[in-house]
C-alpha cells in the first residue's frame, strides 16, 4: 500500500474538495497510474508564497506518505475543450516548489492528480 499526500493551492480551497483527486487516487487513475494500491495519507494547503510547503511536505512523510502528488488545477485551467496547461494554473513556481520539496524531503514528488490535461505524461520528481 502506498500513502500518498497530497498539497493543493489556497485559490482553490474554498472552491473544490479534491473530489477528482481523492476519486483518482483510489480508483489509480491519472495522475495515480502505476501504483499497485493506493491509500490518502493527507492533504495540506499551501499557502502564498509557498515557505511553509516543505514542512508541510515534511510532516505529510512523518504521517507515512510515500510520495506526494501535487494537484493538477496547479498548472492547467479547465476550459471548453477540457483541462489545459497553456496558460497555466493557479501557481506560477509550482515546479520550483515541487523541486524544493522533493530535496528536502527526499520523497518522490508527482506534478498531477485528476483530471489530466490531453497528452500530458505526469512529470515526476525521484
Ligand atoms: S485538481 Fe481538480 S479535483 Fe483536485 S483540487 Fe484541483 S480542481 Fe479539485
Ligand atoms: S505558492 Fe503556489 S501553490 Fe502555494 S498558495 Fe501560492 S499559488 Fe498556490
Amino acid at each position: 500500500m502506498s500513502g500518498i499526500g497530497i498539497i493543493r493551492c489556497e485559490k482553490n480551497m474554498n472552491r473544490c474538495p479534491l473530489t477528482g483527486c481523492l476519486r483518482c487516487l483510489t480508483e489509480r487513475k491519472e495522475g495515480f497510474v502505476g501504483y499497485e494500491d493506493t491509500e490518502i495519507t493527507g492533504f495540506f494547503t499551501c499557502q502564498c508564497p509557498g515557505d511553509d510547503v516543505v514542512n508541510l511536505a515534511k510532516i505529510l512523510k512523518s504521517k507515512g506518505a510515500e510520495a506526494i502528488h501535487f494537484c493538477t488545477c496547479l498548472f492547467a485551467k479547465k476550459g471548453e475543450n477540457g483541462w489545459d496547461m497553456a496558460e497555466g494554473g493557479f501557481c506560477d513556481k509550482l515546479e520550483t516548489i515541487i523541486e524544493k520539496v522533493h530535496q528536502e524531503t527526499q520523497l518522490p514528488c508527482v506534478k498531477g492528480t485528476a483530471h489530466l490535461p490531453k497528452g500530458y505524461e505526469p512529470l515526476v520528481w525521484k
